[in-house]
């Protein structure tokens, strides 16, 4: 952060005053290493939100939970209970739950730290970026690298990185009301002012986060980070942390719902131990108290929420790889329930690149094919169909004149190779004209002293110009959308001539529109007009009026062809998809058409006929309607809110300033990475780096893909908490039937407090994160949108959380019961021994069950092998398993005995119970769901690779 060091507000000096003081060159900028020195020295040009917590405060805070401190009172009482029992050896229950705390807080922090990087990484992608000046070139930086003396370049739809002085201005506009609250856009200008003003009033200064409403601009920066105007007021405004997201949020009611009954079962297994069996002596009392505290513990799922972030972050990751950059975690769940895609024309579903077909002029139409340009700028063939004649000179007129209401550039590059830069649809006009032959000529024969921008409102623009071949006489010339510049012409250009414009006339210019467009042709028009002496002087769409007509041009813009995949992909998955473009309609209808949005021959509605409706009529007919053309941005706004009064989940793209506004009322506010402006990139929720319309369908894809894999991880973790509850309250209650009883009169537990413990850390983590990573088990995009208020756990996720757990704690008891003398079946084995074969049979009973809940209706065996994380995370937890069975050191520890090979293999053997009992329940759930639709064709699940 600095601010200029000179005590006079820089409003009330002059440009050259400034750029003294401030060591910048008005033509060159900052020297580029001057600029890194001033950035190391006065830091980065941010309002700095609160610093983040050392490492290890944030490792500490995992201490700070309730789990944690029942852990810590099963230490106590464990080293009471060792030291009450006179010290022998180690107090090993207690050194194995405090490794057990600390493996968990580490856990913890590392995911949190992992979540929060990919956080911070999505923030660098969507930083905000600034034109600037340096050594006399002009190049893009994050606004965060912004330094005192920078010389920035505004145009519209810019955000102002930094406060600065401005020294040059064509029509600026900029909207302050983030910093003042004055609604309407305030023009600027350069004269320096008198005396000390307020903020509202220094009309030559602007400032950082506001944004250029409208015109262009150069400044120069006198003050970054915390020393702008905004860094003064920033302290009161709240640092902006991420929410919990809408899942995180049920998940965290989740967690402490389960957290009550998990505690309030403990109590009653306590309780249910101390009557049932004969608690004799320190020794068991602290036995069952520890199961007690290790029960809860394990059962509550207190790794979900650190599972959740990851696995939202990690998607987000994915995404971003894949050109769809979401601000925030929770746009992934709003995608993955998105219903309608409202989406532009221009660039999204078509590929922008322009060139201009054909040519119709008063005096006949002609086929320009070979006027173009092939992708990435470049003119691959010559020869036109254009010779001398009337139609020639039309056509010079109508190609020169939108070459010179144009702000793009054709330039050949060192390899020779044309190039063209800014709006693809003024680079036609310049190519049709290079093509022609005639650029040279028109560039040295007019200057451009003024223009008339283009907005999305206007539709079309005008550019002052001294005719030299004429006394620099000034000439009106407009380029815009036909029907709009139509409306401003009076005469019109026939050969050399210029008649009077009648009703005939006008009805044939828009008869050949109407044939342009039905081919799918984006269609500009061309006018002009010679000003009258002083008229000049008049502000600049004033002089737009009486203009001469000359002709229209038809522009072919391609859809880009994986937008018809995407869009079929869109509809199979229950998303309709809608199109809304400024574009001519006949032009909109065939393109939706041939893309398939709708059926051949459906009319676009306009935004006149838009406007045309009272409030009833509109929402009807925003259900029917799917093509929108002519359209405003006021007009999507209203499309949005109609669109979302009927309950639907609206994404919705746009480039403009003036997008911004539906962009925030849009459920999903897409922006545009390479056409859109940083005003609609701020005001959006994701941002297309690629402005391809299939990145948005690819992006939903994951959305609901992720959405899937965190009910995969609830699913898995909710049913294996349940499987170990229920095994140590049915051990206790059936002790007896199972013969779980000890000859010296001891309490018998099914499983160690330990053991429990070992088993939460083992499968809570590797495998419940690796299924945040699985591919697609279900077909995503086969079925309709999730309903915005359906729940992450619905009541059929609950019955098959019941039925997986029981299954588990009847086979992990069958076992014991197996091995231990008397019971349903008489074994010969110890208590200790029976004990590690139940153990371990409900560790693999969890591992098992890792394959069933990829999918609530698909078997475990498709795609078994497609999740190699999943089976890492298995291989893991298997050797750590063999090792706490036969490692003598582990065996002390977790009060384990080895097994017999045979004993291994039944264990596995008990512990797939759960896999056949899942796939069973899905066979089962398919043939009802299937019967329950009756004919109707349901997609079936597809398999994975
Ligand atoms: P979309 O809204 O799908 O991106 P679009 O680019 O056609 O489509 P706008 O930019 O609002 O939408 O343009 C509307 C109309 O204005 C176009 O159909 C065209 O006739 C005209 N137009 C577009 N660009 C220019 C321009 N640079 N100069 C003059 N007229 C233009």
């Amino acid at each position: 952060m600095a601010k200029a060091a000179s005590n006079e507000d820089p409003s009330t000096v002059d440009a050259a005053g400034i750029a003294k003081a401030l060591g910048t060159d008005l033509d060159r900028g900052l020297a580029a290493a001057e600029a890194a020195r001033r950035l190391a020295e006065d830091g980065p040009n941010e309002i700095r939100a609160a610093p983040r917590a050392a490492a290890w405060r944030r490792l500490a805070a995992h201490f700070r939970d309730p789990l944690i401190y029942l852990l810590l009172a099963a230490i106590l009482i464990a080293t009471a209970a060792w030291l009450l029992e006179g010290r022998v050896g180690w107090p090993v229950d207690a050194i194995v739950i405090a490794v057990i705390v600390v493996l968990n807080a580490v856990l913890g922090f590392v995911q949190e730290a992992r979540a929060e990087n990919a956080v911070a990484a999505l923030g660098r992608l969507t930083a905000v970026t600034s034109s600037v000046i340096r050594d006399g070139h002009a190049m893009r930086i994050p606004s965060a690298q912004l330094v005192l003396g920078d010389l920035l370049v505004l145009g519209e739809g810019d955000a102002v990185g930094a406060d600065a002085r401005l020294v040059q201005v064509s029509t600026l506009r900029v909207q302050e009301a983030s910093l003042t609250g004055e609604s309407e856009a305030v023009l600027k200008d350069t004269a320096t002012l008198g005396t000390l003003s307020a903020l509202a009033d220094k009309v030559n200064m602007v400032f950082k986060g506001t944004a250029v409403a409208q015109g262009t601009a150069r400044a120069v920066v006198t003050a970054t980070g915390a020393d702008t105007e905004m860094g003064a007021i920033a302290e009161m405004l709240e640092a902006t942390r991420e929410q919990p997201t809408p899942l995180q949020r049920e998940v965290g009611q989740i967690g402490r719902m389960l957290g009550t009954a998990v505690v309030v079962i403990a109590l009653i297994v306590v309780a249910t131990i101390l009557l049932v069996q004969d608690v004799r002596g320190t020794r068991d009392i602290t036995t069952v108290l520890l199961l007690g505290v290790s029960l809860a513990v394990a059962a509550v799922p207190e790794g979900l929420p650190a599972i959740l972030s990851v696995v939202l972050a990690m998607g987000v990751q994915r995404m971003a790889r894949r050109n769809a950059i979401v601000k925030r975690l929770s746009s992934v769940e709003t995608l993955g329930s998105a219903s309608v895609i409202a989406s532009d024309k221009t660039g999204t579903l078509t590929r922008s690149e322009m060139t201009i077909e054909r040519v119709m002029t008063a005096s006949g139409s002609t086929r320009a094919t070979g006027i173009g340009y092939a992708p990435h700028g470049r003119i691959e063939h010559q020869g036109d169909e254009l010779s001398a004649g009337p139609v020639f000179t039309e056509n010079i007129v109508v190609l020169g004149g939108g070459s010179l209401a144009s702000n793009a550039e054709l330039r050949k590059t060192a390899e020779g190779v044309w190039e063209i830069q800014g709006d693809p649809t003024e680079a036609a006009f310049l190519v049709a004209e290079q093509k022609l032959g005639t650029a040279e000529r028109r560039k040295r024969r007019f200057l451009r002293v003024q223009e008339i921008p283009f907005t999305s409102e206007r539709k079309m623009m005008s550019s002052i110009e001294l005719d030299h071949e004429h006394d620099d006489q000034p000439v009106v010339m407009s380029k815009g959308a036909p029907d709009v510049l139509l409306q401003w012409c009076n005469r019109v250009r026939v050969g050399d001539d210029v008649i009077a414009l009648d009703d005939a006339i006008r009805h044939r210019i828009l008869a050949d529109v109407n044939t342009l467009s039905d081919a799918a042709l984006r269609t500009l028009s061309v006018a002009y007009r010679p000003l009258e002496p002083g008229e000049q002087a008049q502000d600049g769409e004033a002089l737009e009026h009486d203009l001469i007509f000359v002709g229209t041009v038809g522009i072919i813009d391609p859809p880009r062809e994986e937008a018809g995949l995407a869009i079929r992909e869109a509809q199979r998955a229950g998303i309709r998809v809608i199109m809304i473009t400024g574009d001519h309609p006949r032009t909109a209808a065939r393109i939706a058409a041939d893309l398939g949005i709708v059926a051949p021959g459906t009319p676009a509605l306009t935004g006149l006929d838009l406007d045309a409706l009272d409030e009833p009529a509109f929402m009807d007919a925003v259900r029917a309607t799917s093509v929108y053309a002519r359209v405003a941005p006021q007009h999507k706004l209203r499309i949005v809110d109609a669109l979302q009064a009927d309950g639907n989940v609206v994404a919705m793209t746009g480039d403009g300033i003036n997008d911004a506004p539906a962009l925030k009322a849009a459920d999903i506010g897409i922006a545009m990475g390479r056409t859109g402006t940083e005003v609609t990139k701020e005001a959006a929720r994701m941002i297309l780096a690629d402005d391809n319309f299939a990145t948005i369908v690819q992006a939903v894809r994951e959305g609901r893909a992720i959405f899937d894999n965190i009910r995969k991880s609830l699913r898995y973790l909710l049913s294996s908490n349940m499987g170990e509850v229920l095994t140590v309250f049915l051990g206790v209650v059936l002790a007896g039937v199972i013969g779980l009883t000890d000859p010296t009169g001891a309490v018998v537990l099914p499983l160690l407090a330990t053991q429990i413990l070992w088993i939460n850390l083992l499968t809570d983590s590797g495998p419940a994160l690796a299924m945040g990573v699985d591919p697609e088990t279900d077909d995503v995009m086969a079925r309709p949108p999730r309903g915005p208020n359906e729940r992450a756990i619905d009541s059929r996720m609950w019955m098959n959380v019941a039925g997986v757990g029981a299954v588990m704690a009847m086979a992990t008891l069958l076992t014991l019961d197996m091995y231990l003398p008397g019971g349903l079946i008489a074994g010969t084995h110890d208590l200790d021994n029976a004990r590690t074969a139940a153990f371990t049979v409900l560790v693999f009973a969890q591992l098992f069950n890792s394959f069933n809940a990829r999918s609530a209706t698909t078997s475990a065996f498709r795609g078994v092998f497609s999740n190699k994380w999943l089976w890492c995370a298995i291989g893991f937890s298997v050797v750590l398993q063999v090792a706490v069975v036969h490692v003598p050191f582990l065996n002390l520890a977790f009060g384990t005995a080895p097994l017999a090979l045979d004993q291994w293999l039944s264990c596995v053997a008990m512990a797939s119970i759960v896999l056949w009992f899942s796939e069973l329940w899905k066979i089962t759930g398919r043939f009802i769901s299937g019967q329950g639709a009756g004919r109707k064709a349901v997609p079936a699940p597809t398999a994975v690779d």
